[in-house]
């Protein structure tokens, strides 16, 4: 059989509300996983009931929740109650395994504000986070990493509908980035382009239809995305 090349036809038309596009991921970010951490600021872990962590308590999302900013967060029908979670997000340039704090750092490609969303009634009803963490569109992160000299002293700040909402500097994390990243290390090996979300300080609130919400590392990066809710399911 021979392949013959098929002119376009002219007289084809196409409607764009037939095509289906999918959520756009970052095109600079495709990591294997994401890990996250948990209770890394002592106000949030208080504000939520929790003790402060005598070591980092880790968890995953898939690389399927990741959302570029200006793609909709979608409130999932299956959770009353979705809430934000600004935090700074690190993407690594190099492979590490077991590594120490100096060698981690260095293995740092940049920052990204991302947003931990999370179905905080699914999460306690669980007991453990795939579910409430997991949903699709629940990682907006921002497009692209952004090097810097010193991870210990960046702003995150989230804003709601241009109201601030939370503020705080990676200064007051209960283990800071290379240690986080060294500890992980010693676990799982981190692979370049592995996204490692560090942590969300106080504030958290619940997220609505019709919202915007953003995520800021001061002067650094900036995420914006709106909130939509999970259109019914008809048969
Ligand atoms: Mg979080």
């Amino acid at each position: 059989m021979r392949w013959r090349h098929r002119r376009p036809n002219p007289r084809t038309s196409y409607s764009l509300s037939r095509i289906r596009i999918p959520n756009p991921v970052p095109p600079l970010l495709s990591p294997s996983k994401i890990v996250c951490v948990g209770r890394n600021y002592r106000e949030h872990a208080r504000e939520l009931g929790n003790e402060v962590p005598s070591e980092p308590l880790l968890f995953l999302k898939p690389p399927s929740s990741l959302i570029a900013s200006g793609a909709p967060i979608v409130l999932p029908r299956m959770s009353e109650q979705v809430e934000f979670e600004g935090e700074i997000g690190i993407v690594l340039e190099s492979r590490l395994r077991h590594a120490a704090p100096g060698e981690a750092e260095r293995a740092v490609a940049g920052v990204v504000a991302l947003n931990d969303v999370t179905a905080r009634d699914l999460q306690r009803r669980d007991g453990q986070w795939t579910r409430a963490k997991g949903f699709d569109t629940f990682c907006p992160v921002a497009d692209t990493p952004v090097p810097v000299n010193d991870l210990t002293d960046l702003t995150i700040i989230t804003r709601v509908n241009g109201t601030e909402r939370q503020r705080a500097s990676s200064s007051e994390m209960v283990f800071r980035i290379p240690e986080l990243l060294a500890y992980i290390s010693s676990i799982m090996t981190l692979e370049a382009g592995d996204l490692i979300a560090t942590g969300t300080p106080a504030g958290v609130g619940p997220l609505a239809d019709g919202d915007t919400v953003e995520v800021e590392i001061a002067g650094v990066s900036r995420l914006r995305n709106p909130v939509t809710i999970e259109p019914t399911t008809t048969p």
